[in-house]
């Protein structure tokens, strides 16, 4: 089991760099925001816990975290690549982490962290609408719908995610700044982190990962 990991404040585009990647490897693509979301949207027990720690933008406990990522990871084939975004985000998820995969022969292969400024990442958020039916993201500006308010792909609904508005988002990046920014030095420490510039243009980001992936595959 091999496991890449996105590491990044929300509005760093951890989801669509996700998307860009996955169709250029064979990862499986993990999303703990997506599961929880799906799990809300469901009225599964785990998503009745995880809602109201999600609408104020304050991270969901550990333990329901690690429960849904388990999970996941027992779903697939042993040797499976899987492409984590927005999970670890806590020093103790990321150890967790740790003792699944050893018990699992797996390792992490990289973790990329996605650099964007701060200005960016208000921006982004508060612009970013996303389809009820199909999950597809847009933003108001930068990619915006040929029919506002109307998904291109199924002609959904695009609504914007309750924890997208502005006193939400601010208190997300407070919340990143102090829980997840430890993780940032954890990896360091392992030598595994990567610092990639995310305010760039999609195509550039994941072109700059997929070298440094690129480049892990020759060295190993
Ligand atoms: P995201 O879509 O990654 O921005 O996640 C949306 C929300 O889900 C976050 O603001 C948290 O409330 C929750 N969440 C997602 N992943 C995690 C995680 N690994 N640990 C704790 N909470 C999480």
């Amino acid at each position: 089991m091999k496991v890449v990991i996105l590491l990044g404040p929300p509005g760093a585009g951890k989801g669509t760099i996700a998307e860009g990647l996955k169709s250029a490897t064979d990862y499986i693509h993990v999303s703990t925001g997506d599961m929880l979301r799906a799990a809300v949207k469901a009225g599964k027990p785990v998503g009745l816990q995880a809602r109201s720690y999600m609408e104020k933008g304050e991270l969901v406990p550990d333990d329901v975290i690690m429960r849904i990522v388990t999970e996941r990871l027992e779903e697939g084939t042993p040797n499976a690549h899987y492409l984590f975004d927005g999970f670890p985000r806590t020093l103790e998820q990321a150890r967790l982490l740790d003792e699944v995969l050893s018990a699992h022969q797996g390792r992490i292969e990289r973790v990329f962290l996605l650099e964007v400024s701060r200005q960016v990442l208000v921006d982004r958020l508060a612009g970013r609408r996303v389809c009820r039916n199909c999950g597809a993201v847009y933003h108001i500006r930068n990619i915006p719908p040929k029919i506002p308010g109307v998904c291109d792909i199924c002609g959904g609904e695009l609504y914007q995610r309750p924890d997208d508005t502005e006193a939400t988002v601010l208190n997300r990046l407070e919340v990143f700044k102090k829980q997840t920014q430890s993780l940032i030095e954890y990896y360091e420490m392992k030598g595994v982190l990567a610092r990639v510039d995310a305010g760039q243009e999609k195509e550039k980001t994941v072109a700059a990962i997929m070298q440094i992936l690129r480049g892990g595959i020759q060295e190993a």
